[in-house]
C-alpha cells in the first residue's frame, strides 16, 4: 500500500512538475483583424515557434472582403482564404478565418463570443492582438474585442458550449507605432534575423494585398515589379522595418551583447488583463530567447 501510495505521489508530481510543464508543446493563438495583419506583425516570431514544435494559431476576424479596388464580396472573400491557407502552410500555422465583413466590424456580443470560443477551442497559453488604438477600425475594434475575451475565457457561464479555461492565458500586444493615448512599450522582443526570409515568403502568398491593394490605396502601385521573384525581393525591402531604439533596449535586455547583431526583430507588449507574467515566465512562454 505504501509503495503504491508512493507511486501516485511520484505520478502527480511528475505531472505538476515544472520540467514536465517545459516539455509540453506551448499553445499559441494570434489575432488579426484581416487574413494577413498576424502574418505582419507577428509572422517571424511565429515561424519560430513552429519550428520548435509548438502550436500556433492564426485568427482573422474578418474575412478580408472590402481590402480591394477591383473584386469584392464573397470573391474577395474566398481569394484571400486562399491566400491565408497558403500563407499558413509557409508559416506552419493554422489559420481560421472567421465569417464577419471586412471594414463593418464592430465590438459586438456575438464577435466577443466568437473570440472567446476561439481562445478555448485552442487551449491558448498565449494570446496576441493588436492594441485597441490605430487607424483602421477593424484593428482596434479587434484589440477591445480580444480585451473584452480576456477575463471571459474563464466564466463558465459565458459561452457555455466550449468548456472555459482553466488558467487564464497571458495576453501580449502587436506593435504599432501610434502615440495616443500612449506609446506602445516592448516589454519582449524576438530577434525574426533567421526566419526573416521565410516570413516574406509567407506573406508573398498574400497576392491580392502585397501586390495589388496595399499598392493601390497607397498610392504607389507603379512600384511594383511584374516579375514574380522580383517582387517578391521588392516586398522583403519593403517590409524589413527599422528597429526603434525602444525595441533595441528590449532585445539588449533579452539577448545581451548578441543584440547587437540583430537585423530584424518583432516585439510585444503585455496586456494588463489576463495572466501576469513575472521575467522567468516569459522565457518560458518565448522559449526561443533561450536560458538567462
Ligand atoms: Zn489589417
Amino acid at each position: 500500500m505504501k509503495k503504491f501510495i508512493l507511486l501516485v505521489c511520484s505520478l502527480v508530481f511528475i505531472l505538476i512538475s515544472p520540467s514536465f510543464a517545459q516539455n509540453t508543446p506551448l499553445r499559441i493563438i494570434m489575432i488579426g483583424a484581416h487574413p494577413d495583419d498576424c502574418d505582419q506583425d507577428g509572422g517571424g516570431t511565429a515561424i519560430l515557434f513552429a519550428k520548435m514544435g509548438h502550436a500556433v494559431k492564426f485568427v482573422s476576424v474578418t474575412n478580408g472582403d472590402a481590402g480591394h479596388q477591383d473584386i469584392g464580396g464573397a470573391a474577395l472573400a474566398n481569394r484571400r482564404y486562399a491566400e491565408a491557407q497558403e500563407a499558413g502552410k509557409r508559416f506552419g500555422v493554422t489559420y481560421d478565418v472567421l465569417p464577419n465583413h471586412d471594414g463593418e466590424l464592430v465590438p459586438s456580443l456575438d464577435v466577443r463570443l466568437q473570440i472567446i470560443r476561439k481562445i478555448r477551442e485552442w487551449n491558448a497559453d498565449i494570446v496576441f492582438a493588436p492594441r485597441p488604438n490605430d487607424y483602421h477600425p477593424d484593428h482596434r475594434y479587434t484589440g477591445v474585442l480580444v480585451q473584452d475575451a480576456a477575463y471571459m475565457v474563464g466564466v463558465p457561464n459565458i459561452a457555455a458550449d466550449v468548456p472555459p479555461l482553466k488558467k487564464n492565458p497571458v495576453f501580449v500586444y502587436f506593435q504599432d507605432h501610434f502615440q495616443r493615448p500612449n506609446l506602445f512599450r516592448p516589454d519582449v522582443a524576438i530577434d525574426i534575423s533567421s526566419v526573416f526570409d521565410q516570413k516574406v515568403h509567407a506573406l508573398d502568398a498574400h497576392e491580392s494585398q502585397f501586390y495589388e491593394w496595399l499598392p493601390w490605396i497607397g498610392g504607389y502601385s507603379n512600384e511594383v515589379p511584374k516579375d514574380k521573384a522580383a517582387r517578391k525581393k521588392w516586398l522583403a525591402s519593403n517590409r524589413s522595418g527599422r528597429i526603434n531604439p525602444a525595441v533595441r533596449a528590449s532585445l539588449e535586455k533579452w539577448y545581451g551583447t548578441s543584440a547587437s547583431n540583430v537585423k530584424y526583430a518583432e516585439a510585444f507588449e503585455v496586456c494588463e488583463y489576463g495572466s501576469q507574467p513575472s521575467e522567468d515566465d516569459l522565457r518560458r512562454l518565448f522559449p526561443m530567447l533561450g536560458k538567462k
